[in-house]
């Protein structure tokens, strides 16, 4: 048979015929009668008693999804040629299960801000970040054309939260916008512990000399009294990030900085001041000419976005997190 022909024929159907705004009690019957024909073959489809629905015209119904579930049949005259399909039609009715990350609470902080270099005044001023004060933000870099770091770092934030969200994740922005000034460094990391985040990332790109090229993560060091919880975790959030990242970005490790793309820095204060593991990403130098042609390029941005929530993925559902 063909449960799956049958099924087919019943989405066209509902696509294709609208129900006529008139009709009389008689085609009213007819159809009703159609639609428990259908039903009643569809629910035969498992057991061999679905041949009827091939001869049954395909009418405006809206019979509910075969409850197919096995998919074995074979006595069909018309789709003999049909491939089967073990999945049951009705999954596409029914609400897709719980991803992998339901539960998880993900803060994905985009570096920078697009209206930061018209608000120094606000981005200068100080801030704790972790046993010393820091300006609050700084503006980021660009490319050499012109694009902006804190444009890149929002755009593939949104494509992160995306993917974690399908996944299932309860995903916090530190920013909704790319159009306005800050949050500061330790606000961003405030972010993160009221939201009791299971994992962090800050997302940035770099603005390194043109000669060097490539990604680097960077890691809490620990800042004792501060962000002594986190270590570990951020480390082995950070080596994973490394590691999907060599495989899967087509950047290569920093050529620069860092050691095997991971560079550990005190200095931070979205780390400092992290009571929640993360990393920080920098996603490429963008004064690289090859880095900047992937940067720009939406197509690779989704690419590094899946690379970054497969990263997030992994730490959050492998074994002995901490
Ligand atoms: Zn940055």
């Amino acid at each position: 048979m063909a449960c799956d022909l049958f099924a087919l024929q019943n989405i066209e159907a509902d696509k294709g015929f609208a129900i006529p705004r008139r009709r009389t009690a008689s085609s009213r019957r007819l159809t009703l009668g159609a639609a428990l024909g259908l039903a009643l073959a569809a629910g035969g489809c498992g057991s061999g008693h679905a041949s009827s629905a091939s001869s049954t015209p395909a009418p405006a119904v809206s019979a509910p999804a075969p409850a197919v579930t096995t998919a074995t049949s074979t006595t069909t005259t018309t789709a003999t040629t049909t491939s089967h399909r073990t999945v049951p039609r009705r999954i596409a009715h029914v609400a897709r299960p719980a991803g992998p990350l339901r539960g998880k609470v993900v803060v994905i902080d985009p570096g920078h801000n697009g209206g930061n270099a018209a608000a120094p005044d606000a981005i200068n001023r100080l801030v704790p970040a972790g046993g010393f004060m820091k300006a609050c933000d700084t503006t980021g870099t660009a490319t050499d054309a012109g694009y902006n770091e804190a444009e890149f770092n929002f755009d593939v934030a949104l494509r992160v939260a995306a993917i974690l969200r399908r996944e299932g994740a309860h995903v916090v922005l530190t920013r909704s916008s790319n159009d306005g000034v800050g949050p500061c460094v330790n606000e961003r990391a405030a972010i993160g512990n009221r939201a009791h985040a299971d994992a962090a990332i800050s997302i940035h790109a770099d603005g390194a000399p043109a000669s060097g090229q490539g990604f680097h993560v960077i890691e809490p060091a620990l800042v004792a009294g501060y962000n002594d919880a986190i270590i570990a975790a951020s480390a082995r959030l950070g080596g994973i990030l490394r590691d999907e990242m060599a495989t899967g970005s087509g950047l290569v490790p920093s050529t620069y900085l860092g050691h095997d793309g991971i560079d550990v820095r005190g200095d931070l204060g979205g780390l400092n001041l992290s009571a929640v593991p993360k990393v920080f990403l920098e996603s490429g130098n963008m004064r690289n000419p090859h880095d900047a042609g992937l940067q720009t390029d939406p197509a690779w941005r989704d690419r590094l976005a899946h690379v970054i929530a497969a990263a997030l993925t992994l730490y959050l559902t492998g074994p002995a997190r901490s």
